[in-house]
């Protein structure tokens, strides 16, 4: 008896021992070491952080606000003609040397040509257009949202992260180019929608232009990541290269019942199934999945820099991913980073307080995670509908725009390992990680004529400064001025050359 428990200790302690050895070994070899892919960078010009300043602080003060789809409504466009005369002024070699069109009537398209009109041209993207302020919060900004106020390393207002200082500094990167005696081989076309915030439709005509054109550019830019300090998952920064965007779509969840007044209510009434099925839909999250890129990438490329046990877990998904996803799933960002995000919006019942309605309704918002698709989702909400009586869910169009995920662009191509090369050349070595981006941006619609579209700005970011874009004291530290205008410029430089 003694024997034989005791070998049964041993065999256990053997298997631990090994399980142990196991963890370790996969924790330490886990991840790539991606600082050997450096492209040399071209030399480009000095750039000074306070000319561009003055030149930003002019570009936040010209009010390009939109609101709703249809913007700048006739009467309203004045801002844009402004913003497009403010920037022929301000850049006078860039705009003698371009073509200049104009789409959809106020998007930006320009046309720098190259002297090799064989080799695909590339397409540097930003927008015009900003955000309002909601009303009553103005005094809460530390400058007005609207003055481009220098201020304590900062500049602020409406526009500083998104997506005046891409254009701005797009511009600057140019303009100091051509001064410098530069001709692209790669025509260079530069894009600035003046929708993007509420429908994009400017840019949409834009790729369509250019679609007609038979241009296919090699490689696409646009604003959606940047260098990002601290990361979440290391505390340290990490330059983020957003490789694809989620999708979009609502669906309507109707609930019928039959009505009637509300002193004689039925157990399950039309609103009560309908809130039965939206705390289904709660608890029943569409999957995460690890082991994609971009995600699978992301968490490969920052891993060197982790914490020793948040190290393993990663490197032992076979063992741990349940206690990661649970982990992901605490904060609404990361969550968005590991799923397709389900977010009731909008409900409507009955029409009075003492009326039961014989129709409920709910609108639930969907953000399309590339492992999944419009049809996925919509087939996991209906059965999670089908267990309550009474219950039918469609796709809601009046809602708009419904769309798939992005394609995921390369990481193993010449334009993705100069980018990285950039971010690190912006972030003193800071590792470089291809990223998803939870939102939607005017490249979207490039996808459709492009296969490699980024989304990227050569900018280092405090993590607590994101919070800005689209709220309260949006603002970028001055020295990201000459460190965006100098990436840009290596990048058109890098990609242009041959
Ligand atoms: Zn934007």
């Amino acid at each position: 008896m003694v024997k034989k428990s005791l070998l049964a200790v041993m065999i256990l302690i053997g298997a631990l021992g090994v399980l142990i050895a196991v963890l370790i070994v996969r924790t330490l070899s886990f991840g790539a070491a991606s600082s050997n892919s450096d492209v040399t960078l071209p030399p480009v010009p000095a750039f000074d952080d306070m000319t561009i300043a003055s030149r930003l602080t002019e570009a936040i003060q010209i009010r390009t606000i939109t609101v709703t789809a249809g913007d700048p409504r006739p009467g309203q466009e004045g801002p844009w003609l402004e913003f497009h005369d403010f920037l022929e002024r301000s850049y006078p070699e860039f705009h003698a040397r371009v073509s200049k069109e104009l789409v959809a009537d106020y998007t930006l398209l320009y046309t720098w040509p190259g002297s090799d009109p064989e080799l695909a041209p590339i397409l540097l993207m930003a927008h015009q257009d900003v955000v309002p302020v909601n009303i009553g919060t103005e005094g809460d900004w530390d400058a007005h949202p609207f003055s481009g106020e220098v201020k304590d390393g900062y500049v602020y207002g409406r526009g500083t992260l998104d997506d005046k200082t891409s254009l701005i500094t797009l511009l600057e990167a140019a303009e100091a180019l051509m001064k410098d005696g530069f001709t692209p081989k790669r025509t260079l076309i530069f894009m600035f929608g003046h929708d993007e915030e509420v429908s994009g439709s400017g840019a949409q005509a834009g790729v369509a232009r250019l679609k007609s054109r038979g241009i296919s550019p090699d490689m696409v830019l646009d604003e959606g990541f940047m260098i990002v300090d601290p990361f979440p998952l290391t505390g340290k920064p990490v330059g983020m290269i957003g490789i694809a965007e989620k999708g979009y779509l609502t669906i309507r969840i109707t609930s019928e019942a039959s009505g009637g007044h509300s002193s004689v209510p039925p157990r399950n009434s039309a609103n009560v199934q309908l809130a039965k099925a939206l705390v289904a839909l709660d608890e029943t999250q569409m999957p995460a999945d690890f082991s994609k890129p971009p995600l699978s990438d992301m968490i490969a490329a920052t891993a060197s820099d982790m914490p020793f046990m948040q190290r393993m877990a990663f490197a032992n998904l076979w063992l741990f991913e349940g206690m990661v996803e649970s982990e992901f799933a605490k904060s609404g960002e990361s969550n968005a980073m590991i799923r397709t995000t389900t977010a009731p919006t909008m409900l409507a019942g009955s029409i009075k307080e003492n009326v039961l309605p014989q129709k409920a309704t709910a609108l639930v918002n969907f953000r399309v995670h590339p492992n999944d698709t419009v049809d996925k989702v919509l087939r996991h909400v209906r059965k999670v509908v089908s267990e309550f009586d009474g219950l039918s869910a469609d796709l809601y169009e009046a809602g708009g725009i419904s769309s798939e995920a992005s394609p995921v662009s390369a990481t193993d191509n010449r334009a993705y390992k100069i980018l990285a090369s950039v971010s690190r050349d912006a972030s003193g070595g800071a590792p470089v990680a291809p990223a998803l981006v939870l939102g939607a941006t005017d490249s979207r619609w490039t996808t459709e004529i492009a296969d490699n579209v980024y989304r990227f700005a050569p900018s280092v970011i405090d993590i607590a400064d994101l919070s800005g874009a689209h709220g309260t004291n949006e603002r970028i530290r001055l020295d990201n001025l000459s460190r965006m205008a100098r990436g840009y410029a290596q990048i058109m430089k890098a990609m242009a050359s041959e």
